[in-house]
């Protein structure tokens, strides 16, 4: 039975289950909105964890390319923390049982991908890391006592007192129960979900960001989001990744006439992802097609090396040695997400984020490919250890979920979502989605169109090309802004005279 005394963690993914194994032996709550394992992009992820484990790499390297990757924004220190921690965080990972692959003399085989200056991607059964490393840290889960598995509850409203928070309510299909806990930590993953077209499941849809919204706890860096140019183009919202380390392996991107457009880029199809998502944009704009050429390289190599990618792409009747891939862009990884101090702590006492959700500042415009696994792990133990030196409250007099708890519908403002925070934006469409914002929320009913004010907001005030957020109406940089950009419910609340008045915060 729940007690609450204990902190409880909001999410199953890499992050939550890093947090609570780091929290042992001392008692936690793990809340999962499904059963343990069967949700989330850490079950996904393909290339595989950053780490400067290599003999020719040092953490100060993995740091450089991090800060250059982040187009100005990432904080120092955070990166330095985190590269730092990258040996630690394999090693650790590697102690719990993660069977990482490995040459014949025992080390740690390492992959290459855009951006890194050295061969660090550390991964498992080929591009099956995610799947390996989760199914690792779920075992341990289960064997570890202090651990309480909550399993089928969605988590849709904290509650707090003046003091900060007292629990979290949550609805499952026996109802609404409310979990009392004075340390909440929200490890609920990222925000595909909640766009057209992604690589993220469907169930990723900012849950995490919108409780932390309504709570008052100030978002940062939301405009930042990294689109995949390389989805297979199935037609559905949720498309398959196919890897960037396919380029790395020499498949290349040609339009239906077999153009190679991005023949002439410096490092062609191996330029940072958001300028390739860019270059396949412009295609499909211009009315082309845009295929990924894997036949000759990697050619027939393309099963062993990418076992999981080549069942997909056979279960939809592709052959990647022998015939083209469609793709495009898709929503791929959040940089923006709840603000969070080096220990992982938000701006409401008693609340802490961690994962995708959090914005550490450790990518700051734009994210290393496979820095975020990195940071799940190390922050995950981070935000444990600064659990452990925290004052536990005493037992909170809330013993009662609010009721009505807040809707996540998000279909309407999914399409606005998709239509203005795309590869390539623009103001006069940023202000139109306000405008489209703000009648959902005064006559919609959708407290997620509050989520997609502030961030279309924050895209707006944005009025440069930086990282990931490219503005056809301001291409170019502006030095002015080189700076993270903080929002929340006070932005809405500043611009409506009337207050809340009107805002459907619970339907
Ligand atoms: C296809 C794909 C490939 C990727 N490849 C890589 C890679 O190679 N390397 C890399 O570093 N990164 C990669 N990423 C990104 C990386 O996988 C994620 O950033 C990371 O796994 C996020 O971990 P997390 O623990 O924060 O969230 P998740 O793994 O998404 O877990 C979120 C958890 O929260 C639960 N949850 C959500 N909302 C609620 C709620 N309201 N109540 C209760 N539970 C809730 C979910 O059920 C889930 O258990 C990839 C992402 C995708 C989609």
């Amino acid at each position: 039975m729940s007690d609450s005394s204990q902190p409880l963690i909001v999410g199953g993914g890499i992050a939550g289950l890093v947090a609570a194994l780091s929290f042992a032996p001392r008692p936690i709550r793990l809340l999962v909105r499904g059963r343990l394992g069967h949700e989330g992009s850490s079950l996904w992820a393909q290339g595989g964890i950053a780490a400067a484990v290599g003999s020719d790499d040092d953490p100060a390297l993995h740091a450089d390319d991090t800060l250059r990757t982040g187009g100005g924004l990432a904080d120092p220190l955070i990166v330095q923390r985190i590269t730092q921690a990258g040996p630690w965080a394999i090693e650790y990972l590697a102690t719990l049982g993660t069977p990482f692959d490995r040459n014949t003399q025992g080390e740690l085989e390492l992959g290459l991908e855009g951006g890194h200056s050295r061969h660090r991607i550390v991964h498992a059964g080929g591009d099956a890391t995610g799947r390996i490393i989760m199914e690792t840290l779920i075992r341990r889960v289960r064997d570890t006592p202090s651990v309480e598995i909550i399993e089928g509850f969605e988590a849709r409203a904290l509650e707090q007192d003046e003091a900060g928070i007292v629990g979290v309510t949550a609805e499952s299909t026996g109802g609404v129960s409310f979990f009392p806990s004075s340390q909440v930590i929200l490890a609920t993953g990222g925000v595909g979900g909640l766009f057209p077209a992604t690589t993220n499941p469907g169930g990723s849809r900012g849950q995490g960001l919108l409780m932390a919204l309504l709570a008052g706890a100030p978002l940062i860096d939301l405009e930042f989001i990294q689109f995949h140019p390389t989805a297979l183009d199935t037609g559905t919202q949720t498309l398959p990744l196919i890897s960037e380390a396919v380029r790395g392996d020499g498949a290349i991107l040609v339009d239906e006439n077999g153009i190679r457009f991005l023949a002439d880029a410096p490092q062609a199809e191996l330029e940072p992802r958001d300028q390739v998502a860019r270059a396949v944009w412009l295609q499909l704009q211009k009315d082309h097609r845009v295929f990924l050429d894997a036949r000759k390289h990697p050619g027939a190599d393309f099963p062993v090396r990418f076992p999981s990618i080549h069942a997909v792409c056979l279960a939809r009747g592709l052959d990647p040695r022998k015939d083209l891939l469609p793709v495009c862009p898709a929503v791929h990884y959040h940089m923006g997400g709840i603000e969070v101090d080096q220990a992982g702590r938000t701006a409401i006492s008693g609340l802490w984020a961690v994962g995708e959700v959090a914005a550490t500042g450790l990518h700051g415009a734009n994210r290393l490919a496979s820095n975020s696994l990195l940071e799940a792990v190390v922050s995950g133990h981070e935000v444990a250890q600064s659990l452990k030196e925290a004052p536990v409250r005493p037992r909170a007099n809330r013993a009662s979920p609010s009721q009505p708890v807040p809707s996540f519908e998000s279909r309407s403002v999914g399409a606005i979502l998709g239509r203005s925070l795309g590869v390539v934006r623009e103001g006069k469409e940023l202000k139109s989605a306000l405008d489209a914002l703000e009648t959902e929320i005064r006559h919609g009913g959708q407290p997620m169109a509050l989520l997609g004010w502030v961030w279309v907001w924050a895209a707006l005030q944005r009025s440069e090309s930086r990282g990931a957020h490219f503005r056809k109406d301001h291409p170019g940089q502006d030095p002015g802004l080189a700076h993270r950009q903080r929002v929340s419910i006070e932005d809405w609340q500043a611009h409506h005279p009337d207050g809340e008045k009107g805002v459907p915060l619970r339907s």
